[in-house]
């Protein structure tokens, strides 16, 4: 399976580069071994020529990456503001947060294929919410951007409205597609309320002179993947690397997000206590945006109906009460994930209640209800990525329309989901439907085509990419 040979080859070179560790401290990773043990094995391969292209990048990446030569060459030409063609031959890309950890994990696979497809290191600019969460991704060294880097402290500030950023450069014309002199740096602003200028970025022209600015500085939110795969530069390579196009997230996913070992004890453990035994386990992830438009009665209406109408779980008999239970029994466990502790509660009474009537036995379990989101707390992030994990640990996986935590817990399982449809004047009927592919949905692509700058609807251009069946606006491989 795809992620053995990943795990096995990784694995080994991680041994077999031990002794030579310097760049970074021996870091443990538990996860990356033992995760087989979880799993289901992935029916997915990933190409011969994605794993040899994964294999190079991790050269480069130790070359180039923080504290080597190069990247302290690099540095100087940062400082410089200008380009320097002595300078070596690294080129980066530094991500910057924004959102919550569906949409970093999300906006960070875009910004990994973007560095692979352009020979850029990825660069994480770790805020402390992100810290120790993840394993490092590549043998001995850290994607780590360091502390000292010249912009950190400012680059939080960094959104749409910053005078320096790529699309408002080209919007005062200071740069343009003959500037003689490029800068050693540009910032480029990708998240989801980026305007027609900052879009650019998915032109193949502007790919041109991109590729001569040794840093960029990206900050994301938005899986903006699938809009790479419309552009011409990009296509020929996109094709060898992943002849199955809705497996890219699947793959890439898997390989850069090791939970650290921290996260995996918690990860384990709450599987071993409450989810190892049961023969089939059911996660249903239930994403409320909005009290208002999604009432607590028509969500949880819309959840029985869908149960109900895609046979996920048994019906109770409420004539009766709890009997003792039969001998031949299977049993399903229900994890269900949310900020909100009500859904729960519900199916936990219906099923602690009364029996069901194919007389199999039904538990549900929640691991927490954080009330409200707290992107910028570490331990809050610690559990909603202990949740995105366990989700994908699921034999069946209902969603929420529009959640990126439930896109990364279908892309990592790798699994099309039961979408629960978006609540509009009534509940949606059907309630749910299967997903057209398992991949993330990029909310907020450019709709224009580049050469005529007209608007279009990009998702004609090519055979593999759809509208989403939870934003119609989306666009997402398939
Ligand atoms: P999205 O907003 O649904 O697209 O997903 P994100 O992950 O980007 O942001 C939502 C954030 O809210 C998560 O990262 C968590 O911090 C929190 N959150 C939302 N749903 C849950 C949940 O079911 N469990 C936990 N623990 N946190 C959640």
């Amino acid at each position: 399976n795809c992620q053995d040979t990943t795990l096995d080859s990784i694995t080994a070179r991680f041994a077999a580069t031990k002794s030579s560790a310097i760049d970074i401290e021996e870091e443990s990773c538990l996860s990356r071994n033992q995760s087989v043990l979880y799993r289901k094995s992935s029916p997915h391969k990933p190409s011969s020529y994605l794993v040899s292209k994964l294999r190079s990048y991790e050269e480069l990446h130790k070359r180039c990456g923080p504290r080597t030569n190069s990247y302290k060459r690099s540095l100087k030409q940062l400082k410089s503001g200008q380009i320097d063609h002595d300078s070596g031959d690294c080129k980066y890309v530094v991500w910057v947060a924004d959102c919550g950890l569906g949409n970093r994990i999300l906006s960070i696979t875009s910004a990994f294929l973007y560095a692979l497809l352009t020979d850029r290191v990825l660069l994480i600019n770790q805020e402390q919410e992100m810290v120790d969460l993840f394993c490092e991704p590549f043998p001995t060294s850290s994607w780590i951007l360091p502390q000292d880097f010249p912009f950190k402290n400012k680059m939080s500030g960094f959104n749409q409205k910053v005078g320096h950023s790529y699309g408002n450069l080209l919007k005062s014309n200071t740069i343009n597609y003959s500037t003689p002199m490029l800068p050693s740096y540009l910032y480029l602003y990708l998240s989801h309320d980026c305007d027609h200028d900052d879009q650019l970025f998915f032109c193949d022209q502007d790919q041109a002179l991109l590729s001569k600015v040794p840093w960029l500085i990206m900050r994301s939110n938005v899986y903006f993947l699938p809009s790479m795969f419309l552009m011409s530069s990009f296509d020929q390579e996109l094709d060898k690397l992943f002849p199955d196009k809705e497996t890219v997230f699947h793959h890439l996913g898997r390989y850069l997000f090791h939970p650290s070992d921290r996260v995996w004890g918690l990860i384990t453990k709450y599987y071993q206590d409450y989810l190892a035994k049961a023969e089939k386990r059911i996660g249903i992830q239930i994403r409320i945006f909005s009290a208002k438009t999604s009432p607590f009665g028509s969500v949880m209406d819309q959840i029985l109906s869908c149960i109900q109408k895609e046979k996920l779980l048994p019906e109770v008999d409420t004539e009766k009460s709890i009997a003792s239970p039969s001998k031949n029994q299977t049993s399903k466990v229900v994890l269900v994930t949310s900020l909100f502790q009500g859904y729960f509660e519900k199916l936990n009474k219906m099923y602690g209640e009364h029996p069901t009537k194919t007389g199999e036995v039904v538990a549900v379990y929640q691991p927490s209800h954080e009330r409200k989101q707290q992107s910028w707390e570490n331990s809050h992030n610690v559990q909603a990525w202990v949740e995105i994990y366990l989700l994908s640990l699921s034999d069946e996986l209902v969603t929420s329309a529009w959640s990126t935590f439930g896109y990364v817990a279908q892309g990592l399982r790798g699994m099309r989901p039961l979408i629960l449809y978006k609540i509009g004047r009534a509940i949606p009927d059907p309630p749910c439907g299967r997903g057209v592919s398992m991949e993330p949905c990029y909310h907020a692509p450019p709709i224009f085509d580049c050469k005529t700058k007209k608007t279009v609807d990009t998702t004609t251009f090519v055979s593999h990419v759809k509208h989403c069946e939870d934003i119609r606006w989306g666009i997402k491989l398939f």
